[in-house]
């Protein structure tokens, strides 16, 4: 057997770690030594001197030394026991209020102790409750030498076992030289100023006492920055790698049908624009080639991604070959499958719909149809992707809304479709811009295509900021509205972690709404309903069977009815201005003259105020992503969603956004001059969530 370096150890072969402490570990993201030395401290406590008792003060954390002077049972309000203890300086009270008989045996008068605590103002003057403390002898010092680390921990697990966990874990690892071997090559530690991989995981578990919390906290300590950048950097080059595999394999070419091209686009009720055509062509030369496309389409909202989606499907198509598309929500896969099945009626391929709400019988056919080919095309959500669905020669696969998936996921795609030695194309569609420096940590792997044109006789929609005192005057608006025979939306939001009350909202405000319009045809969509009711109500609205549809964010992506102009959306204040964009990108879709009411609950800080002030100006989702990067800093669009959940496991990308300037340089350095880096950097940060590491590297190494 070969022998296992000490990072990869499982955290179970260090003393102390038994199998239940493993489990509380695991549930920090820690497997293995290296995980556990990557699981950086939050802060510090500083024990490295003592303070006088005369110097102390009130909210200070500080390391006391000093004689017990007596220590007594307190009967006033709850019971507790307090020690006196004194130094050359003063008096301080230490109080306990859980205590053993033993405990307050061992705190007799004489004794010297070390406490570690927080100072506060008692009765009696300053004290510390429950400190930690320690019965020192003479001859032992109670002073450290470096800072103690106060990690981030989880229920069961304390201080003092990751403490000393990861100090055995430091010991094996340095002793090693694979284990933190330093891949970053010396040019550019040295232009960047950083330490060694080693001195920057030493120094980070054990600073030395000139080091305080807050350098740490704001990233400006060189040795978490050449973690973080090194994180990054790992990132970036996963991807480039797996660009790099990808245009080594072989994919199936697509031979182009014109006639069935032409035929098709006969039967569209208007023209493609010319960015749509322009795409296109990218499109189709890519998979004309025999290697696969990687290619982004970013388009603002409604302009008209879909199409092209559908154009590309055709090449597919008429070259014989099957086609995935798959979208976030089940909304939008039902919504494409209904227009794929009317853009195809004239052709003979069969669509099938597949989600993780079908089940049974018509899953089996379903998987039976992709499983035998004689099902062209497939559209669901990313159920398509499960381990039990097959396909018999897919070419092409396509991701709508890609910003709604995680890099991680859309790279675990690429092994699925893999058919006697050739990969399908992809092609990934996005309505939300993110800035040039972060794309490169989401789509390097990818070549870009950009719709920057929507299609003709789309007017702008009107927004308007609305307080929430004036709701009254916005429901009479919507009665005077869908009198006119035209449909709106009613959009609740809530904050994100809370679906749930997101749903209640949008029930309670239904329910309002129908008492106050009781001529007003009313349907709900949430995130709680079934997939069949949801789709129901969504055709009745679609059918204009219902005129007002109060949603929750479900409705963001996608959603596609022509005659509903009018939008509200409750508490604009609390979402990402893209994700604003976005929802507002439901109206405006058809020549009717449409409106977005941003019902915003008051008083509104100036920053809101101001950021929804954006929103009525522009009506350019690039201009609004932009504008709202500089609004609040790229810390809060990355935090949400939008930006596909990177994982990272030290790097921040707010606080260490300025590090990506230099990760391209670095990168194309590396793959120059150091290609042999590459393998351990990627493995050793994203190893854990890149299940198809091992194929990856397998088909870049091996001849
Ligand atoms: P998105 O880019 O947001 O996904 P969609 O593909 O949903 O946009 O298109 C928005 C609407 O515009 C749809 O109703 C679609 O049929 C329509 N559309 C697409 N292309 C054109 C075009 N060239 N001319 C007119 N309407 C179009
Ligand atoms: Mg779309």
């Amino acid at each position: 057997m070969t022998r296992q370096a000490p990072h990869k150890l499982p955290v179970t072969a260090l003393a102390g770690i038994g199998a239940q402490t493993a489990v509380r570990l695991q549930k920090l993201g820690i497997q293995t030594l290296q995980d556990l030395l990557f699981h950086l401290p939050q802060r510090y406590q500083d024990r490295t001197r003592t303070v006088p008792i005369a110097c102390l003060l009130p909210g200070m954390i500080a390391l006391v030394c000093g004689t017990v002077e007596f220590t007594d049972m307190m009967q006033r309000g709850r019971n507790s026991v307090v020690c006196r203890i004194s130094d050359p300086s003063g008096m301080l009270s230490l109080r306990f209020f859980h205590f053993s008989v033993q405990q307050s045996q061992q705190l007799k008068p004489g004794t010297r102790l070390g406490c570690y605590g927080e100072i506060r103002q008692g009765y009696y003057g300053l004290e510390m409750i429950h400190p930690e403390y320690k019965v020192i002898a003479d001859d032992i010092t109670v002073t450290e030498t470096t800072l103690t680390p106060v990690y981030p921990l989880t229920e069961g697990l304390t201080q003092s076992t990751l403490r000393k966990a990861v100090k055995q874990a430091l010991a094996l690892c340095l002793q090693d030289p694979e284990s933190l071997n330093d891949w970053l090559p010396d040019s550019i530690r040295q232009t960047q100023g950083y330490p060694s991989l080693s001195e920057a995981v030493q120094t980070l578990h054990n600073p030395p006492p000139d080091i305080t919390s807050e350098t740490l906290q704001n990233g400006d300590l060189p040795a978490l920055k050449r973690l973080a950048f090194e994180e990054f950097l790992a990132h970036h080059l996963a991807l480039l790698l797996g660009k790099h595999q990808y245009k080594t394999w072989r994919a199936p070419v697509f031979i182009l049908d014109i006639a069935a091209k032409r035929q098709f686009l006969a039967n569209l009720p208007f023209q493609l624009t010319d960015a749509q055509q322009r795409v296109i062509a990218e499109i189709e030369t890519d998979c004309g080639r025999h290697h696969p496309m990687l290619r982004l389409v970013q388009g603002d909202v409604g302009s008209g991604k879909t199409l092209v989606a559908a154009i590309a499907a055709l090449a597919a198509l008429s070259s014989g070959y099957q086609v995935a598309l798959m979208a976030p929500t089940e909304l939008l896969a039902e919504q494409h499958y209904r227009n794929f099945s009317q853009w195809f009626a004239h052709s003979d391929t069969r669509i099938v719909y597949l989600t993780g709400q079908l089940k049974g019988k018509a899953r089996q056919t379903c998987l039976q149809a992709l499983a035998d080919g004689s099902a062209g095309l497939v559209i669901g959500t990313h159920a398509l992707f499960q381990d039990s669905v097959n396909f018999h020669n897919l070419a092409l696969v396509i991701i709508d809304e890609q910003h709604r998936f995680g890099v991680q996921q859309r790279l675990a795609l690429r092994a699925k479709g893999q058919n006697r030695g050739l990969v399908p194309h992809q092609l990934v569609m996005t309505a939300t811009p993110i800035p040039r420096t972060l794309a490169m940590l989401q789509y390097s792997d990818l070549d870009i295509s950009v719709i920057d044109e929507l299609p003709p006789g789309r007017k702008p929609v009107t927004t308007s900021v609305i307080p929430s005192e004036r709701r009254d005057e916005v429901i009479a608006r919507i009665e005077h509205w869908v009198a006119q025979h035209k449909q709106a939306y009613w959009v609740c939001t809530l904050i994100e972690e809370s679906e749930q009350l997101q749903c209640e909202a949008a029930e309670k405000t239904a329910s309002y709404l129908q008492q106050v319009l009781p001529n007003v045809r009313i349907g709900l969509v949430h995130g709680r309903m079934k997939a069949a009711d949801k789709d129901q109500v969504m055709q009745a609205f679609k059918q204009g069977e219902c005129d007002l549809l109060v949603a929750t964010t479900v409705i963001e992506v996608g959603v596609d009815v022509a005659n509903a102009g009018l939008m509200v959306i409750e508490n604009p204040e609390r979402l990402g201005l893209s994700q604003l964009h976005q929802l507002r990108g439901r109206v405006g879709r058809g020549s009717l003259e449409s409106y977005c009411l941003l019902l915003y609950q008051s008083p509104l800080s100036l920053s809101g105020k101001q950021r929804l002030g954006i929103l009525r100006e522009s009506s350019d989702g690039f201009v609004i992503a932009e504008k709202d990067l500089e609004l609040r800093g790229p810390g809060e669009i990355i935090g949400n969603r939008q930006t596909g959940q990177i994982q990272f496991k030290i790097a921040d990308l707010s606080r260490d956004r300025e590090l990506l300037d230099q990760v391209q340089t670095a990168a194309q350095l590396i793959c120059r001059q150091h290609p042999q880096a590459i393998e351990p950097l990627v493995r050793r940060w994203t190893g854990g969530s890149l299940q198809n590491l091992d194929d990856l590297f397998a088909t870049v190494y091996s001849p």
